[in-house]
């Protein structure tokens, strides 16, 4: 596995033989199994899979949550190597947004509502940053999760907008056995939170339950799920939406499908989570 923090290393790499197909997953890195599920959909999708890991000053908007954010990167590259990956870019901030950097990705009304709203300037970060990770790279395929629903929307448009040449893979979202998402940030919640972080994902399966019963009103599910979080008290609601998985428009009644998604507080820690229905 060849590791370098040098855009040359990795063009190098990347076209040394130009025949073999390569995925790229984008990551900030304190690497878990749903990250791990990415690099394994990848390297049985491409001869070849790179990995970069930069945690990205342009997508927090908030100074704490990135200086809380975890790293450890001797871990990451250990994780790596025993999966098969074969290149990691971890450059430093300096080598992605050098001193005269002036340039950024923004989009209009898919980076409008959930976290665009919640996060001001979070997705023109990503977008930003994603552009650049797929020029350095270059790749046939690009690894994303539908963890973060939104993210894969936004992307996506970017890509097809801006004609970019590489297809978006989108990969289910890796759980604990209890049913918590899968996020770096999870090391941040205290032990009692750890416990009560899964009504996140009950309240999200509560409101699948209704929607299998025949609930077809997007009020209905938000207000199922919104009773479910408000029983435990140390649970702040960001947001709660019930919306088209296309335009993240919140949706009255639901025709064929939805994204439930949801941000929640849990010991100052932000966890998202979200389920798609489909008929
Ligand atoms: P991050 O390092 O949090 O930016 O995540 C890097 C990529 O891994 C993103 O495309 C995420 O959506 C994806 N990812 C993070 N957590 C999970 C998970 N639990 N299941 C599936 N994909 C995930």
């Amino acid at each position: 596995m060849i590791v370098s923090q040098h855009i040359a290393d990795i063009r190098r790499e990347r076209w040394h033989d130009p025949s073999l197909t390569w995925g790229l997953i984008p990551t900030m890195g304190y690497l878990h199994e749903g990250h791990l599920s990415l690099a394994r959909q990848a390297l049985r999708d491409n001869d070849r899979v790179g990995v970069s890991i930069f945690v990205n000053p342009l997508q927090f908007n908030n100074a704490d949550d990135l200086a809380r954010y975890p790293h450890d990167i001797e871990h990451d590259l250990s994780l790596l190597k025993k999966e098969g990956i074969h290149l990691v870019w971890d450059p430093t901030v300096e080598t992605v947004y050098p001193k005269n950097f002036q340039t950024s990705v923004m989009l209009q009304h898919v980076t409008g509502p959930l976290e665009g709203a919640a996060r001001p300037g979070h997705f023109e970060g990503v977008a930003t940053v994603v552009a650049k990770l797929i020029n350095v790279f270059q790749p046939n395929r690009t690894y994303f999760g539908q963890k973060d629903a939104q993210q894969v929307v936004v992307v996506k448009r970017m890509v097809d907008d801006l004609n970019f040449n590489t297809e978006i893979v989108t990969c289910p979202i890796v759980r604990e056995a209890d049913g918590l998402a899968m996020s770096s940030r999870n090391v941040n919640l205290t032990s009692e939170g750890r416990k009560i972080a899964p009504i996140v994902f009950q309240s999200l399966s509560l409101a699948k339950q209704a929607y299998k019963a025949g609930e077809r009103s997007g009020e209905a599910l938000r207000q199922t799920m919104k009773t479910k979080l408000n029983s435990e008290p140390r649970i702040t609601i960001d947001y709660i939406s019930v919306a088209d998985p296309q335009t993240l428009e919140e949706l009255n009644v639901i025709q064929e499908r939805a994204l439930l998604s949801m941000a929640v507080f849990l010991d100052k820690v932000r966890l998202i989570d979200n389920i798609l229905l489909d008929g």
